[in-house]
């Protein structure tokens, strides 16, 4: 029997596996993004705001920062057994500007990253048990298509 596919966080983001997104919150005062969503304060210091709109963010970003987790790395971060090293980057968000973390897909290493790269959203398995696959977000670098001399 296949096992059931489920988010390892719920609410965090779409579970439409061909193009999922994100689920973050916009300011209906200043417009600020936050991602998880904010539900009681604006992420603008400079800003009043209490009431948020869900909504889907970009699923594509580019890469801002990146690293390899050499450590254990915090919840919901499960670490396969034996431990694989798997990067990490901080990617900003194409239309947000907002810079939001994710573990890179099994296969990529930091060799092959860098600060520019783009990158687009999908899920993968986070962990699993007898019954479930939990899945993540995780940020793939979009394949560069040769360059046709346009633009
Ligand atoms: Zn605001």
């Amino acid at each position: 029997m296949a096992k059931e596919r489920v988010p390892a966080l719920e609410g965090w983001f779409t579970m439409d596996e061909q193009a999922p997104a994100l689920l973050g919150s916009r300011c209906t005062l200043c417009g600020t993004y936050s991602f998880p969503g904010e539900t009681h304060f604006c992420a603008n210091p400079r800003c009043v705001g209490t009431e948020f709109e869900s909504v889907e963010l970009s699923r594509r970003g580019r890469v801002w920062s990146y690293t390899d987790a050499r450590y254990q790395p915090p919840p919901p971060y499960v670490p396969a057994e034996p431990y694989v090293p798997f990067a990490i980057a901080a990617v900003e968000l194409a239309a947000e500007k907002m810079v939001v973390m994710g573990q890179v897909v099994p296969g990529v290493s930091v060799e092959e990253l860098s600060v520019g790269v783009e990158v687009e959203l999908v899920l993968d398995t986070l962990y699993e048990d007898d019954d479930h696959e939990y899945l993540v977000w995780k940020w793939r670098p979009v394949v560069a298509h040769k360059a046709t001399g346009g633009r």
